[in-house]
Order: structure tokens, then sequence, then C-alpha cells
């Protein structure tokens, strides 16, 4: 039996990081075509024990107030080591079972994820409906491995963290955050701006599904909503990096120029269809991967991963790991994506990347502001469900009792209870997201306010992201609020963008 003191574990750690976090994009992007997390683990298996966690703990205790925090978040990865030690094998054979599962259509299969990602392209109303069926119909034999393991990690979680409630022991994992203040928060913001939603759903659903829409459409058509695929011929997938590139620039970034960041831009058929960054070993190694369908949601998600990317690689490289890739959430490194992404609601930048009269990039910004509004409305409505999952969990097990009703009535897409169990994140990532909803917009509010209303084009927002980005994740989203003289729960700057 080993124990390592917090060095030599921080050192074995960072290793057994770059490992798992190069599986994971390898399978992520559709180069391997099984997942093997469950061998690397067995092979850092030393890692993840209970005295290892016990000695952790000690260390934290010990520790002073420079070094606790770090501590506390080596402690936090050996705790979710031992869950996942006990899980892994289970959760690659969900995952591996996934990538080879089939959808029926058109008289052939498609895998899973090409049937996913098909739902944002394919152009016939009816179609979507039907295919999007067929996923569900596939994707929901599933759910018994779904339950199980969900099950099995709460009971795991509860017993190595002494946390048997799972909303009290996340609370507890992201620094004694509340849950139910984040939700009450956001709950406010949606209500007031539900007036100037209402008349932009319909105006945007008449136009994006066309007359033969049903009145309440099903989540189907979710992802098609959200590329705006009828703006497609202006948004090009051709121009999508070009463009970003450009817009990154005007902020002061040279995507190119930074070292630690490699780019996957290609196209594969087990290929997640989402965009996601990989931070395999900041700064020094970050991935930023995306697949671009063509319409204006690929340049959102190339800025918004970028944020991640340039976040990740911009940190000082000698920080220690806690720093530089642990995080206790992901509240903060999503304020970054959302800044960015956001640009896409700015009419002026229409205007400059796209050759647009004023009016038409009036409207094009105007349809990404809904589209994000829509987006926001259903992760409120995906925390409140969650919280009440989580809450009843430990005396019903998992049930979708208000999955369909709450996510429904927020957006006026029909999401069938059905798809409750393949729509849950782990760690009440929605509450990460919907922090950094607040907070991007108090970020806004800042930098129109000391950089003005070109902020997305000024490289003074740059220079300001660059500091923050230095301090990697140490900052708590909360301490960012403060710095810029805000109250974390302020959703003032929210609710005003979203009526905008
Ligand atoms: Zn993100």
């Amino acid at each position: 039996m080993t124990l390592r003191t917090v060095s030599e574990y921080e050192a074995r750690l960072d290793a057994f990081g770059i490992e798992r976090a190069e599986e994971a994009r390898s399978v992520r992007v559709g180069e391997k075509e099984t997942s093997e997390q469950a061998a690397i683990v067995a092979r850092y298996a030393d890692l993840f024990t209970r005295e290892q966690l016990d000695a952790l703990r000690a260390a934290e205790a010990a520790a002073g107030d420079a070094q606790r925090e770090a501590v506390a978040r080596l402690r936090l990865t050996c705790q979710d080591g031992i869950v996942t030690r006990e899980l892994a094998e289970d959760e690659d054979a969900l995952e591996n079972a996934l990538l080879g599962a089939r959808v029926p259509w058109d008289g052939d299969e498609l895998p899973l994820r090409s049937a996913q990602a098909r739902l944002a392209v394919e152009p016939d109303y009816a179609r979507r409906s039907a295919l999007g069926e067929a996923v569900l119909a596939v994707s929901t034999t599933f759910d018994d491995e779904r339950r199980s393991l969900l099950t099995a990690r709460n009971a795991l979680e509860g017993d190595v963290s002494g946390f048997a409630d799972p909303v009290a022991r996340s609370e507890d994992e992201k620094g004694g955050v509340l849950l139910r203040p984040i939700l009450d928060a956001v709950d406010t913001a949606r209500v007031e701006s539900t007036p100037a939603f209402t008349p932009a759903r319909e105006h945007w659903f008449d136009r994006l599904l066309g007359p033969e829409r049903d009145e309440v459409p099903p989540s189907a058509h979710a992802a098609w909503i959200r590329r705006l695929s009828p703006l497609e011929s202006t948004y090009t997938k051709e121009a999508s990096v070009p463009v970003c590139v450009a817009t990154l620039a005007r902020l002061g970034f040279d995507l190119a120029a930074e070292p630690g960041i490699r780019t996957d831009l290609d196209d594969r058929p087990q290929k997640s269809p989402r965009a996601c960054v990989i931070p395999s070993d900041p700064p020094r190694l970050v991935h930023l991967i995306t697949r671009a369908q063509g319409g204006l949601h690929d340049y959102e998600a190339f800025l918004h991963e970028a944020g991640h990317a340039l976040h990740y690689a911009g940190c000082d490289p000698a920080l220690p790991l806690a720093f530089r890739r642990l995080s206790r959430d992901h509240a903060l490194t999503e304020i970054y994506s959302f800044l960015l992404d956001s640009i896409s609601g700015e009419a002026g930048w229409h205007a400059e990347h796209f050759e647009l009269t004023d009016g038409e990039a009036e409207e094009n910004a105007r349809a990404a502001r809904f589209s994000n509004t829509l987006l926001f409305r259903r992760y409120s409505a995906k925390l409140g469900f969650e919280l009440d999952f989580w809450s009843r969990f430990p005396t019903t097990g998992p049930t979708a009792d208000g999955y369909e009703e709450r996510l429904t009535a927020a957006t006026g897409v029909r999401y069938p209870a059905a798809n409750h169990l393949a729509d849950m994140d782990a760690g009440f990532y929605s509450a990460d997201y919907l922090r950094a909803w607040i907070r991007a917009a108090q970020v806004r509010s800042y930098l129109r306010r000391e950089v003005g209303h070109d902020w997305w084009r000024n490289a003074e927002t740059g220079a300001l992201l660059r500091d923050l980005f230095r301090e990697g994740t140490r900052p708590t989203t909360e301490e960012v609020a403060a710095r810029i003289g805000f109250d974390p729960l302020d959703v003032a700057p929210l609710t005003a963008d979203l009526t905008r």
C-alpha cells in the first residue's frame, strides 16, 4: 500500500488525468470505437483508495489558508475516483453499447450519434418528428442501465463523501453554494422575460418550422431550431472557422498562435455532434473539438468552445494542478464561453462579417438571442426538475415526475418524459450553466460600461479576459461577481438581456 504526500499525489494524478482525457478525446471524436477508461482507472487504482482519501483529508485539515483549497480539490478528485473505480466497467459498457446502437432509418441503419446529429439537418418537418421518435425508442432501451448507474453512483458518493443527501452533497462539493436560491433567481428572470419571449417564440417557430408545425413541437426539433437552419445560406459551414477566428482576432486573441490549443474540426461518422473542449494538460495541451453542420449554431458553438480553450490555455503554467485543470464545478469557465458565444447576439457582428443590411443583421441577431433565451429557459426548468428528482430520490428512486411538464411549459417545446434519464447531466451541471448565464450578463453589463458597446470587437475586452485566464480555475464565479461590483444572484442584467 503506497500512501502519497500531497505533492507526490498531485504529480501522479496529473499523469492519470492526461491519459484519461486523451482516451475520452479519441472516443468522443470517433477515432476509437470502444472506450477503455476502466483499464486506465485500474492502472492508477492506487490513487483512489480509502486510505489515500483519509491521508488527503488529514492534509487538508492541517493545511494553512493558502494551501487548503488546492488540497481540497485533490481530495475531491480522489473521492470521485473511488466512485469511478467501482463504476468504470459499467460506465464503459454503457458508453460502448451507445456507440454500437443503431437506429433504423430509411430502410437502413444509422449509428445513434449520427441519427442525433441528423436531427439538426433533416429539412422535412414530418421526417424530423419521425426520426426523433426512432432515436428516442432506441435511446430508452438503455434506461435500465442508466437507472442502475445513477443509483449505484449516488450510493457510493454518499458513502465516500459522508453526505447521504444528493443536494447537500453537491452544494458542499461546489464550495458551499446553495442550489435553491439559484433556481429562485433564474425563475425570476424567466418569469419576467416571458412576455417578451412568447411572441418571439411564435414568430421563430413559424419561420423555422413552417406551417405544418405542431402548436407545441416535440423536442425532436430542438436541434433544428437551435441551429437556425433556414439562415444556413448566410451562415455557411465553410465560413464558420475563418469568421470565428477573425472575431477572436478583434478581441486580441490569435488562435493559431496559441501553442496549447489543438483544434479538431473534421467530420467523422462516430464523432459526437456536440462541440467540446478537453483540457488534457493545460496550458500546454487543450483540445478544441467541433463538428460543423452549417448554420449560425456552428459559429456560436465554435465561439463558445474557444472561450473554454482560451481560458485553459491562458492559465499561468506555474499554477498547481488544482488551479490549472481541477475545479469544484464548471461555473467559472462557462462565463467565458457564454460571453464569447453571446457575440452572435450583436447586430454589428452580423453586419460586419456577412454583408447584410442593418435590418437583416438585426433580425439575425434577434434569432441568435431567441435561440439563447430558449436554451436558458430549458436549463432553468431542468434545474427545477433535477432538484426535485434528487430531493425525492432517497425515498422514491429515479422517477420522471415533472420533467415533461416543467420543460414544456418553460420552452413551448414538448420534452417527452421518456427522455428524462438521457437528458440528465452529472453533478447539477445545469446549476453551473445558470450561474454562468447570470455572471456573463453581469460581465457584459460591466464591459458595456467600461469598454463600450463595441466590447465584442475591442482588444480591451481581450486584455481584461487574459488577466482572468492567468488565474486558471482558481477563482469562484461568485468572486468574479464581487470584482465587477455585483451581487452573485443579481439577475437584473440577465433579465435586461433576455428582454432586449
Ligand atoms: Zn461550455
